[in-house]
């Protein structure tokens, strides 16, 4: 898979998209992510991603030629199966969007900022817009790497158990069931029992019961 994240502050994603799972991912070729930063596509001294609304108000608005000269610049390359916006009003991001969005071959993710970006990005450019809660950060480029880490740990090869991604929360009807490690007593709070009995059909069934204790007290 292919992710090209376009923003005006490629330095926010830089670290994490370098860290633990995703960093292993890319290492591996399953996933290849590039950041293309939107001052490379301005003409002027002051390399300008940003302008004053029309008809006024408070806050910048990122401005339209930057994003359509690294859009056209990208598609001459390849199709996008997706162009995704972040926005606080966009369809809410799930696992059964991650989920659908890691089957994709190549995606572009365009970070906002400041007010936002122009209108004409959203109705030229844009195929799917996604919000990560019903909040409002500063920029695209959180939501972008929430986004992005949901998805790349979906990808074949990149957890090193399969299974892993497919016990967590979301993806079956029910949360994920308590997880221990070493040691087994801790500050007088003991392992429970059954996990150290090694039958791995009782450990089973416990762990199904424990996730629907906590569907049912969350249902509460
Ligand atoms: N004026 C916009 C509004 O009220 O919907 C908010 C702009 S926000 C300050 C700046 C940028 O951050 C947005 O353009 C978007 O790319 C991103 N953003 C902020 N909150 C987000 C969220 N909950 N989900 C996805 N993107 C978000």
């Amino acid at each position: 898979m292919r992710i090209d994240v376009v923003t005006g502050f490629p330095g926010i994603l830089e670290g994490p998209l370098d860290e633990s799972i995703i960093r292993q991912a890319r290492m591996k070729n399953l996933v290849e992510i590039v950041l293309h930063d939107l001052r490379n596509y301005t003409h002027d001294r002051h390399r300008t991603i940003d302008d004053e609304p029309y008809g006024g108000g408070a806050g910048m608005v990122l401005k339209p030629e930057p994003f359509f000269e690294c859009f056209d610049e990208l598609s001459a390359d390849r199709s996008y199966n997706e162009v995704i916006y972040l926005s606080p009003d966009g369809e809410l991001f799930t696992q059964k969007l991650a989920n659908d969005l890691s089957l994709k071959n190549s995606l572009m993710i365009l970070c906002g900022h400041y007010k936002g970006v122009d209108e004409r990005i959203r109705e030229k450019l844009v195929t799917r817009e996604i919000s990560i809660g019903e909040y409002v950060l500063s920029g695209g480029e959180i939501p972008a790497l929430v986004v992005i880490d949901a998805i790349v740990r979906l990808i074949p090869g990149v957890l090193h158990d399969a299974e892993s991604a497919l016990e967590d929360s979301f993806q079956s009807e029910d949360p994920d069931h308590p997880h221990y490690t070493h040691p087994p007593e801790y500050r007088g709070m003991r392992v429970p029992e059954v996990l150290l009995s090694g039958n791995h059909e009782v450990i089973a069934q416990w762990r199904h019961e424990e996730a629907s204790k906590r569907a049912a007290l969350k249902r509460k």
